[in-house]
């Protein structure tokens, strides 16, 4: 079975996209905790955390540290960026949440939502021209 991740990363389910290098894809949750809410997931399709290899997971959170997070607190001006892995909504691709915090409470999964398609075009062309 092809994960809905794959699906996004091959072009068959649109995205807002974020970053994408050879073995990296990045894109807006679609259901954002905070605007601005990005999803890191490697290409190759892993299901746990616990099952990727030293290198793979080491590359998806330097990706995330050194260029995506840095461009989500330019973009949003949020205090931090908060790191979660979770994985219990889609279980067969491991994916990394990266969040802008602004204050306590602000990584509570409760507080997803929808957003307009112009804030996430908005946020994602921010984000993206953010990136260095
Ligand atoms: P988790 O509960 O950690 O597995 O998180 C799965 C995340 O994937 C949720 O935050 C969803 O909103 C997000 N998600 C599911 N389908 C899509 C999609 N088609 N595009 C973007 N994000 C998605």
């Amino acid at each position: 079975m092809t994960s809905i991740f794959s699906k996004i990363i091959a072009g068959d389910i649109p995205s807002y996209k974020i970053y994408e290098d050879e073995k990296i894809y990045a894109f807006l949750d679609i259901h954002p905790i905070q605007l601005g809410h990005v999803l890191v997931v490697p290409k190759e399709e892993i299901g746990d955390i616990l099952d990727m290899s030293d290198d793979s997971l080491s590359e998806l959170m330097l990706i995330a540290k050194n260029i995506i997070a840095p461009a989500i607190k330019k973009a949003t001006n949020c205090e931090r960026v908060g790191f979660s892995v979770e994985g219990l909504g889609v279980k067969d691709h491991m994916h990394l949440h990266l969040i802008p915090l602004f204050q306590l409470g602000d990584l509570n999964p409760e507080k997803a939502h929808t957003e307009t398609s112009e804030n996430m075009k908005m946020i994602q062309d921010k984000i993206v021209s953010s990136l260095t």
